[in-house]
This record gives C-alpha cells, structure tokens and sequence, in this order.
C-alpha cells in the first residue's frame, strides 16, 4: 500500500526525543532552523568553543533536510558557463571550488563522526532530455575542462546503456564528484554531531520574534521560552516564515515531490542505473532520481503545472513520468510518496550574508542544497568567528526580496505551466 510518508523517516536511524524550550536560556550564537544549514552552523561553531542553541519549529531536519533526493551534487542550480557570464570568471572558479569542496566537507563529517547515512561517492549523471540538451552539455563539457580544468565524461545516445536502461533519454554527461546519500540520517547525525560538542537543540520550539537589544544582544522569543544571545543566524530557507519579511519574501518555496518504489531486486536495480549514479535530467521541470541502500528507486520531480491540482494528480503524474523512464516498472509498488519545498532565490543561487541589525542568514540551494547548505553553515560560522570578516563568492551585503512575492504561488504555477509546455516543445 501507498504511504503519504517520506522514505527516508520510514527508514531512518533511530532519533532522539529533543526538549521543547521553556523558560529563558542563554548562549553565544542562536540558530533558527535545523536543517542543514542551522545544525551545520551550530556544529563549526561549537567546533570553535562557541556555544549555540538550535531553535526548531518541528523536529530535526523536518524541512527540506530531511525530505529531499540525496543528492549530494558538485556545481549549482545553473550551469557554470551560465554563472562565469553573470559573474565572471574569477568568482564562477571560487563559486566550483567551493561547490567541490562542500562535498568533500560532507563526506570528511560523516567520516569523522561515523554517520550511519550510506553515503556513496558514485557520481551523478546529467540525463539530456532532448538532442539539443545534449549538445548544451557538450559545450558545458568543453568550458569546465577549458575554464575551470574540471573533467566530465559525455556520454552519447547509443552509449547510453553504459549508465542507464532507457530509450527516454538522448545522452547525458557524468560528474564523478558527485555523490548520494540517506539525507535524513545524516542530518540527524550531523545533529548529533553538533550536541557531542555542546550544542543544544529544541524542538518545537517554533521562534515568533527576534528583538535586538541597545546592548548588542538579541532576544528571540518562542511561545513557552526566550534565549538571549550576541547573535542570530536565521537558516528557515524555503520554511521562512513571517519572522523576518525581508527573508521570507527573498526565497520561493517550491513544492517538490518524490515517489519509492518497493524493494527490487539487486540484478534489476543495476540494470536500470548501471554505476549506483545518482541521476537528474535536463527539463525545465525535471525528474531525479537514485537507488537507495535497500534497492529502492526512489523518483522526485515537481509532479504537476498548477498547485490547485490534488496531490493524487500530482503523485499520478510523477509515476507516470517514472514509467516513462523505466517502462518495466509497471507492475512495481510504489511504497512511499512525500514531498517538501525547495528555496529559490534570485539568479537561482544561494545567498549568505548579514542583514543591517547583524542578523547573520543563508537560503536559496535551489535543488543543490545537499552540500552547499553544510557549507554554507561553516561559512557563517566563520563570519561569526572573525567578526563578519569572511571572504565568500556567496556573500551578499543585503538581502533583495522579490516584488509582488504575496503572488508567488500563481506565478510559480504559470511557470510551471509554461516550462511544461517548454519541455514538450523543445527539441
Ligand atoms: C523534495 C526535495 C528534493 C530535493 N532534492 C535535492 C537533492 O537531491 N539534492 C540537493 O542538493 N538538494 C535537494 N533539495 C534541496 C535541499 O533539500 C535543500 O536545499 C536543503 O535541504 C535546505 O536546507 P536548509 O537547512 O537550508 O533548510 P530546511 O532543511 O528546509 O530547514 C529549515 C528549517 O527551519 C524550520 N523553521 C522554519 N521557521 C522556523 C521558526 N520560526 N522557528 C524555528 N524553526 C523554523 C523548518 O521547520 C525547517 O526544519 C531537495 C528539496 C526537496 C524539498
């Protein structure tokens, strides 16, 4: 039987019972959210003796954490080429090479503290969803080698067997820097992580106000208890909500859906992702999707053009996509269904600053935030620790919220309108 329930809580490591926040408490840095962005900003910082405080509307990794693909990618949300354009190249190079190395940094915690989340360097493959996509990764292919000395493989049509069982797809290329994960289990790791070296984490402790102090403190204030502190980080991305309008109107939510199949057997599941990749495709309105530790295949995309559609449409049309891709799945299950909002910003790219009143923030991962969000929690760290002293391509001087955001749900159902009739047409 179908299950509205995320996989990844079905098959999560056990977690623990957190407290809610009662009474007042007092700490260095206070974080606002536990996703991976706040429990990575509250684990470098107690990495650095200062103590943090966790504060959680829900439980752990409740939001996008502990719901999304596990895919932990290399690069962002767009295209290098795209991004050496807008920006130049000298920040397109130190935007990769951090994107590399927020990998890396993934990979080293769970490494270090033995995190139980079957991460898997594997790689990821680009599908092209139509000949001309192919062709614009083919000119990625020749940029990242010649600008940035990044190899990736480009794999055409009739090699496609090599990677995937599908005639759905014209090609692709291959990152082998890429990688996948159970995201759930590493966030509640990385959580763990954070309290052996001091942090405190509340749940349900949703924070209704911040109020700066004339001595330099901050107060924010939760329904049953207050924590004072010399400074804030509101890591709540596409879960913003009223707190502070300035972040809430600066990152769309956008819903994102995801469908598990019931365990298949080894020899099928590697028939069908040849190397354990984890696999996302050109389209406006793209499929991802990956193998999962107990041979899953666990399918997301963005399910439907127009919100007011019901979720049984939505999660319909994503298994139809899936069987699209994979044809003989027809007669599997589909155990699982779930889905989250995936926080988009302005040009598509995260942004990590202070506001004026020192309020330190970091959201819009797009569909890239596997890696980049335990980054960018060490970034903030570090601009804690240095007094805002830190050097980031990421860095914003101020937040810039989106104009007529009260509309966005009708225009992010116009685009999705729009991007679905795009993909269809397109050649
Ligand atoms: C379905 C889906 C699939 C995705 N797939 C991928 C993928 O495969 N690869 C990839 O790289 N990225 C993927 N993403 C994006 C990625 O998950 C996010 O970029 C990342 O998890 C964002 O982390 P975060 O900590 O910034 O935010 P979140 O994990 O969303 O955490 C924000 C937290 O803030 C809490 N909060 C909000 N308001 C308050 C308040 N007032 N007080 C206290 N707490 C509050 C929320 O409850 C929430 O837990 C996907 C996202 C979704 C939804």
């Amino acid at each position: 039987m179908t299950t509205y329930r995320s996989m990844w809580a079905a098959t999560a490591n056990k977690r623990k019972e957190r407290p809610v926040l009662q009474g007042r408490a007092s700490c260095d840095v206070v974080i606002i959210g536990g996703g991976f962005t706040g429990l990575s900003t509250a684990y470098h910082l107690q990495q650095n003796g200062c103590q943090t405080i966790v504060l959680e509307k829900e439980s752990a990794a409740f939001g996008a954490s502990g719901r999304n693909g596990g895919e932990v990618l290399t690069g962002f949300a767009i295209p290098m080429s795209k991004i050496a354009k807008s920006k130049g190249i000298k920040t397109a190079k130190q935007m990769f090479r951090l994107s590399l190395d927020a990998v890396d940094l993934v990979e080293a915690i769970i490494h270090k503290h033995r995190i139980k989340c079957d991460f898997k360097k594997s790689g990821a493959f680009i599908a092209a969803a139509k000949p001309s996509h192919l062709e614009s990764l083919k000119k990625e292919q020749e940029i990242l080698q010649r600008d940035f000395n990044y190899p990736v493989k480009i794999i055409e049509k009739k090699d496609l067997e090599t990677e995937l069982r599908t005639s759905y797809y014209c090609g692709g290329s291959v990152d082998e820097n890429s990688a996948h994960f159970h995201p759930l289990n590493y966030a509640l790791g990385l959580a763990e992580a954070a309290e052996v070296l001091g942090a405190s984490i509340y749940e349900h402790s949703e924070v209704l106000k911040i109020h700066h102090t004339a001595n330099r403190k901050v107060v924010v204030t939760t329904d049953r208890g207050q924590v004072t502190a010399r400074a804030v980080v509101i890591a709540t991305n596409a879960y913003s909500g009223p707190l502070n309008r300035n972040i809430q109107k600066s990152v769309v939510p956008v819903e994102s859906i995801m469908i598990a199949t019931e365990p298949l057997s080894e020899e099928l599941m590697e028939s069908l992702i040849k190397k354990n990749r984890a696999v996302y495709d050109t389209k406006h309105l793209l499929f991802y999707f990956r193998r999962t530790a107990d041979n899953r295949l666990a399918f997301g995309g963005s399910g439907s053009s127009y919100s007011k559609q019901d979720w049984e449409k939505r999660y319909a049309n994503l298994h139809r996509g899936m069987l699209d891709v994979f044809p003989e799945l027809k007669n599997v299950r589909i155990e699982y269904q779930w889905g989250g909002k995936v926080g988009f910003a302005r040009e598509r790219l995260p942004q990590l600053g202070q506001l004026d009143d020192g309020t330190h923030f970091a959201f819009g991962f797009a569909g890239h935030g596997a890696a980049l969000t335990t980054m960018a929690g060490k970034l903030i760290a570090e601009s804690i620790i240095n007094g805002g002293d830190v050097t980031s391509p990421l860095r914003k001087e101020s937040v810039r919220p989106f104009p007529f955001f009260s509309q966005h749900a009708k225009a992010v159902g116009i685009m999705k309108l729009y991007y679905q009739w795009l993909d269809r047409v397109s050649r």
